[in-house]
């Protein structure tokens, strides 16, 4: 790939990713030109005197519903061309694994839509093609915090962005399961000493130790992981 992934971000709420755009990982990313955010104040496409991006459900019920307009506005006018895949961060979308973000992580560009309220006017997704994408099986209030997770994944598999003090190696999810467990030192804490094998320095049973602890551990943990094999 060629150039930086761009991401840009459609929110009401743009004060929320100042400070984790700025930190650690992804600030470094991004000061380095791997990744290109671009946060949109979704309210500048709001033309009326209140600049209004919400209004009651069509129906009935309770709750404000975000109007498509503005939307269809903020995403029109970004500019550039070239391949683009809108997100729309959402409770009822396909479930984020790391296969999605895999896969999210070869495009060049991503839009993402983030919702308030009740969510957003259907006709978004329809109209603008955009995929919902979940972050997992409980409501948050806004996209927002999805958005980051999502751009946190897939910057971790962007080349050069996770060092060598943070390598990416067998992380969960990178294989069949979830990641074996990890000790520093001191050896011994409380009265809990490390498994005496990492401290042999013998690599093979090392590896075999850390195999069956991870197996383990998926089986304890998320024994759906295995079904899925
Ligand atoms: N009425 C919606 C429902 O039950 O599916 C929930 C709306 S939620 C309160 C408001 C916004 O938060 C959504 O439009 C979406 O952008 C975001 N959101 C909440 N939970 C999320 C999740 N698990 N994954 C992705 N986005 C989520």
């Amino acid at each position: 790939m060629t150039g930086p992934v761009r991401v840009d971000v459609i929110t009401l709420f743009p004060g929320i990713f100042e400070s984790p755009l700025r930190e650690s990982l992804l600030g470094r990313a991004i000061e380095r030109g791997l990744l290109d955010v671009r946060v949109r104040d979704l309210r500048t496409h709001a033309h009326d005197r209140h600049r209004t991006t919400d209004d009651a459900p069509f129906g009935g019920g309770p709750g404000m519903v975000m109007k498509p307009e503005p939307i269809f506005e903020a995403v029109e006018a970004l500019e550039g061309d070239g391949r683009r895949r809108v997100i729309l961060l959402s409770p009822a979308g396909r479930r984020l694994d790391q296969r999605l973000v895999r896969e999210l992580a070869e495009e060049p560009w991503l839009v993402l839509i983030c919702g308030r309220y009740e969510g957003v006017d259907e006709r978004v997704a329809d109209g603008l093609g955009a995929e919902e994408v979940s972050i997992g099986d409980f409501v948050l209030s806004g996209g927002e915090i999805p958005a980051l997770a999502l751009i946190e994944a897939v910057s971790r598999l962007i080349p050069g962005v996770v060092g060598n003090e943070e390598s990416l190696g067998p992380e969960s999810f990178s294989g069949d399961g979830l990641d074996h467990p990890h000790y520093t030192r001191p050896s011994e804490f409380r009265g809990m000493r490390v498994p005496e094998v990492l401290l042999s320095g013998d690599h093979a049973r090392i590896a075999e130790w850390r195999a069956a602890a991870a197996a383990d551990k998926t089986r304890r943990n998320r024994p759906d992981l295995l079904d899925e094999r």
